[in-house]
């Protein structure tokens, strides 16, 4: 892209206008897009969809997301547009952002998971059988655990729990799963945690109580007798093998969680002091959140297996091992496994890792395969939900460079400004890209400061700043990155990208069939400057997005729905009410095996109320407070009942942006509605 000088060789040195046309002959001779040929296709391979969605995510032929609730076994005409699901939550009232749960997922990942290892273990010939819990801490949504405990109930699938809270709700949840079910108690230990895992067994659960610390076999011991029930005990070893990544920090000897090699020698001692050496029945490790290669696992595995061996020896009455949790999920779609997005093994691959390796270690020292436990909580829930989020404006970053501006009169700069204008001036002519971003930078600089000094107006200020990104564009250096403004807040749906700089694949969820014209990067509600998502999967500053364009019923732009998947792992809890933005709406979607789908609850998210409430506020009181003073300004009136009317239906709808037809209150709860 040569600017070519011999069009206008008499161009005046100040003449803004004639630049442009010169540049503009020059832009104009750049190809049209190739919109025309546009495909679903291109954008299934632009946004990585083919890589990261299988099974459960596509684009279908209208260009919107389709979701495939029963993964592999999905008939084309059991595909789930979720642009549909989209708009029927809307037409229930449902108030944007909104989570979109699919439970049909959920039994998916459950079952490929139970499957994976049962058929790792009959090709290997192991002598036990596989028995998974579902580590709470990953979503502890009630309807979550409760179509886990239901979906896992064929095939004794537990639960896990890492706090108080955590296990009374593990408790009552898994009253109508299976008897067998596991019930493992991590996580650090009061006398009050103990003894609800000890009443736990005695009302018949099959609670293990993982000792985290060695005091806490005291508590143990103590709590046991006072309360006339033997436990089953747990270990949870501290592995030396070690998981590099950010997930990993809190592995190896320097890690954390778990008993030292001494410590597991010490509590074995003082259990066979007191006769309980046959409550040891459990070993369980964790090597960190997303393991990136099947050899760090097979590494921790070995270590840990050789640790129930040694246990074994030592005449504990071993039955369980506990691999943890660690599962990844590929959330780049590169399965490179060489950075916290990704891993590089498949299900299949990893259940044959740990049966395999189990067995090894177990057979070497004769030792009977033990009943493998795992803890996955990423890999069972990340896929079955949606975050689905308006964009409701672009912009150029701070400033709209569509809009041209008058001439920078050249004259009143100063010499300094004048001499970096000429410059640019010869540069841009020269189209030397490079030189005009420095260029462009040193005029903005000097202008600046005459700005500061007093010399400069403020027209003359934004005239020179037109010019300098009309030149940039021109010369084709300026990025051209839109902020596109999402009904969102970062901190409340996305945390782990502001806390941890996790990504997500992030993308529209229709309108594929253009070819998206535009990049940009999200600007979320929060009055701060973290609230932005400026990384996407495959290392990219900015995302592909399509132009927002007119609402054909008039009032502004038409809606621009984005999806953030697989993402139903931790974001939920971890989410906080920044600015007081609070959690999203939830539609609970079931596919019909006929095709279509139910939507069988929908659930407003926390309203201003909730949300003011949740920080010590009260809604009656400021209400009331507010009552008093309308009283005072307004009085008594018609109006004044209006102004209250305002403030008392503000307090009941959510603190998002609203759009106008969607200002009515919520869903309420327990909708159903088919499509
Ligand atoms: C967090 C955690 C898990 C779940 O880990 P994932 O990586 O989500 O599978 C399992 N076990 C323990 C002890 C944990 O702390």
């Amino acid at each position: 892209m040569a600017v070519d000088t011999a069009v206008s060789p008499q161009v005046q040195p100040y003449a803004f206008a004639s630049l442009g046309s010169t540049l503009q002959v020059h832009a104009a001779a750049t190809p049209p897009s190739s919109a025309a040929a546009w495909s679903p296709l291109h954008s299934e391979t632009l946004y990585r969809v083919d890589r990261w969605g299988p099974p459960y995510f596509a684009v279908n032929s209208a260009g919107d997301i389709s979701v495939r609730p029963f993964g592999d076994d999905t008939l084309p005409h059991q595909e789930i547009d979720l642009l549909k699901v989209v708009k029927k939550a809307s037409s229930l009232g449902l108030q944007l952002p909104l989570v979109v749960r699919f439970p049909d997922v959920l039994r998916n990942r459950l079952e490929s998971i139970q499957s994976a290892f049962d058929s790792a273990i009959e090709s290997r010939g192991y002598g036990a059988h596989f028995q998974g819990v579902y580590p709470v801490k990953s979503n502890q949504d009630r309807f979550v655990v409760e179509d886990i405990v239901e979906f896992g109930s064929g095939f004794r699938f537990g639960l896990e729990s890492g706090s108080k809270p955590e296990l009374l709700l593990a408790m009552s949840c898994l009253c109508s799963g299976s008897p067998d079910a596991l019930l493992i108690c991590n996580g650090f230990k009061d006398a009050e945690y103990v003894s609800l895992a000890l009443v736990a067994k005695k009302l018949q659960f099959n609670s293990v109580i993982v000792l985290e610390e060695e005091d806490e076999l005291d508590v143990v011991i103590d709590a046991g007798r006072k309360l006339g029930i033997r436990p089953v005990i747990g270990l949870r070893a501290k592995l030396r093998t070690k998981h590099a990544g950010h997930f990993g920090s809190t592995s190896g000897e320097k890690g954390k969680f778990g008993l030292t090699t001494a410590q597991i020698l010490r509590v074995v001692k003082k259990l066979g002091q007191f006769e309980m050496l046959d409550c040891l029945q459990l070993l369980h490790f964790h090597v960190g959140s997303q393991i990136p290669s099947t050899s760090l696992l097979a590494d921790g595995i070995v270590e840990a297996a050789q640790i129930y061996c040694e246990l074994f020896r030592h005449g504990a009455a071993m039955q369980f091992i506990d691999v943890g949790g660690g599962l990844g999920i590929d959330y780049d779609g590169s399965r490179s496994g060489d950075s916290d997005m990704s891993v590089s093994y498949s299900l299949h691959e990893y259940a044959s890792t740990v049966v395999k390796t189990v067995a090894f270690v177990c057979d070497r020292n004769s030792v009977k395969h033990p009943m493998i436990c795992s803890e996955s909580g990423r890999a069972i829930v990340s896929h079955h939900s949606v975050l689905v989020f308006e964009a409701v404006s672009e912009s150029f970053n701070g400033d709209d460079k569509q809009k041209r501006t008058d001439s920078p009169c050249v004259e009143r700069l100063s010499d300094d400004a004048r001499a970096a204008y000429n410059s640019l001036y010869a540069a841009a002519m020269r189209n030397e890209r490079e030189r005009c971003v420095f260029l462009t930078d040193e005029l903005k600089g000097r202008c600046v400061e005459q700005f500061k000094e007093g010399n400069l107006e403020m027209e003359e200020l934004a005239a020179v700043d037109g010019f300098c990104d009309f030149i940039e564009n021109a010369v084709g250096v300026s990025d051209e990155i839109m902020a596109y403004h999402v009904n969102l807040s970062v901190f409340t749906s996305i945390p782990d990208f502001w806390g941890i700089g996790q990504l997500f694949p992030i993308i529209p969820i229709h309108r594929l069939d253009e070819k998206p014209e535009l990049r940009g990067f999200l600007s979320d509600l929060t009055c701060d400057s973290d609230g932005k998502i400026d990384k996407f999967i495959g290392s990219e500053a900015s995302l592909p997005l399509h132009k927002l364009v007119e609402d054909t019923g008039g009032g502004g732009a038409a809606a621009y729905y984005l999806g953030m998947f697989l993402g139903g792992a931790y974001e939920e809890a971890l989410g906080g009410i920044h600015n007081l933005f609070g959690r999203p709406s939830v539609a609970r979607v079931v596919a019909q095996s006929s095709g279509g789908f139910v939507v069988k609850s929908a659930v407003a998210g926390a309203s201003c109320g909730e949300v003011l409430r949740a920080m010590g506020h009260r809604p009656e009181t400021v209400l009331e407070t507010l009552r008093r003073r309308v009283e005072e300004f307004v009085g008594d009136g018609g109006a004044a009942g209006t102004v209250m009317e305002g403030f008392s239906s503000c307090l009941g709808n959510m603190p998002y942006l609203a759009r106008a037809a969607a200002m009515k209150g919520g869903g309420g709860d327990g909708d159903e509605a088919e499509e």
